[in-house]
């Protein structure tokens, strides 16, 4: 089995069966009703070393900053604000008094940043390295939470920040080409994403923003999710993914194709969302506002694939499948 067929099969055998129940397995956060007007939003991640850090270049501090964010990103694709999370460490022996300390540091000033608390978990010992759970709750009101399901043909797809940052801070870690100045906000996006939470918040109050979710396995993996939920195709223009000048530099030096890191790069904890094109100016001014790089890199069509759409110098066009190209834990190498 890959991961989604995993997925399905414990979706299978989960009952949803529960009057309070609003969204169960399938979206960015589980939605349970909290009073007439209000929602919870639940959601859970997990960093495995070896897997998602490499302590190697990883500050503890800036991996329970990670901790943190990583699931306030799922928080802010529903429109919510987090409030309490429970946090489950397995850490080798012997103890690393000081790696524990600072990670203890990273998750207090996340916590801080984003307005939420600690306030339970579990501590085990871990043979392997360290695996860090994180569950995060946080609310919503009920009228305002955006899901995966809603995006109509016709939509604009957008996306904030720039595309394919947090992959090329990790290959420029793998390939030893650190502590460089030009290429610190690559590195920053890998070690201490940012969550988007005042802009899911801000995009959960416009009715023309029709979807949301958060981009964690690559734009084409997390958009095919978002088309699968939604019903209907997506069509990608290569040319209006927002890339940065430091991440073209970086793929330059490391023989990368910047296209496919910001289309299959993992961990932007970016924000993917869809609105009628009557919402443009309000969605740009609110990226003004927030200081955010809002763009719009597509549109919403009938049909069930996600294209990337080419148009060369030339006026010839290319279009190529996309579905389904991101990271997968358990796929064969
Ligand atoms: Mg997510």
């Amino acid at each position: 089995m890959n991961e989604r067929e995993i997925i399905e099969c414990i979706t299978k055998h989960s009952s949803t069966e529960c009057s309070d129940l609003i969204q169960s397995i399938g979206d960015d956060c589980a939605v349970v009703k909290k009073d007439e007007e209000n929602v919870w939003l639940l959601t859970m991640d997990t960093l495995v070393e070896s897997v998602h850090f490499n302590l190697a270049w990883h500050p503890p501090e800036l991996l329970g900053r990670k901790t943190i964010s990583v699931n306030a990103s799922d928080i802010a694709s529903m429109g919510g604000t987090p409030r309490f999370a429970l946090l489950s460490l397995g850490a080798p022996k012997p103890v690393d008094d000081e790696w524990i300390h600072a990670f203890s540091r990273g998750i207090e000033t996340a916590s801080r940043d984003y307005g939420c608390f600690v306030i339970g978990g579990d501590t085990v010992y871990s043979p392997y390295g360290y695996s860090i759970s994180l569950s995060l709750i946080g609310e919503a009101p009920a009228t305002k939470v955006r899901y995966r399901h809603g995006a109509k043909p016709g939509d604009q797809i957008w996306v904030s920040g720039y595309l394919g940052e947090a992959a090329a801070g990790l290959e420029l870690y793998q390939q030893n080409r650190v502590s460089m100045e030009h290429y610190s906000e690559l590195y920053a996006a890998h070690l201490d994403p940012v969550a988007r939470v005042e802009l899911g918040k801000a995009m959960a109050g416009l009715k023309q923003v029709h979807s949301m979710m958060d981009l964690s396995d690559g734009i084409a993996t997390d958009l095919a999710h978002l088309c699968k939920r939604s019903t209907v195709g997506a069509r990608l223009e290569r040319q209006r993914l927002p890339i940065s000048t430091a991440t073209l530099l970086a793929c330059e030096e490391l023989s990368l194709s910047p296209v496919s890191l910001a289309v299959r790069g993992g961990e932007d904890f970016e924000l993917l969302f869809t609105a009628s094109t009557a919402a443009e100016q309000n969605i740009r001014d609110i990226g003004h506002r927030l200081n955010i790089h809002l763009s719009v890199v597509g549109e919403i069509i009938e049909g069930e694939n996600v294209v990337l759409h080419d148009l060369n110098v030339d006026g010839s066009q290319h279009f190529e499948i996309l579905s389904y190209q991101g990271f997968d834990h358990f796929r064969d190498e």
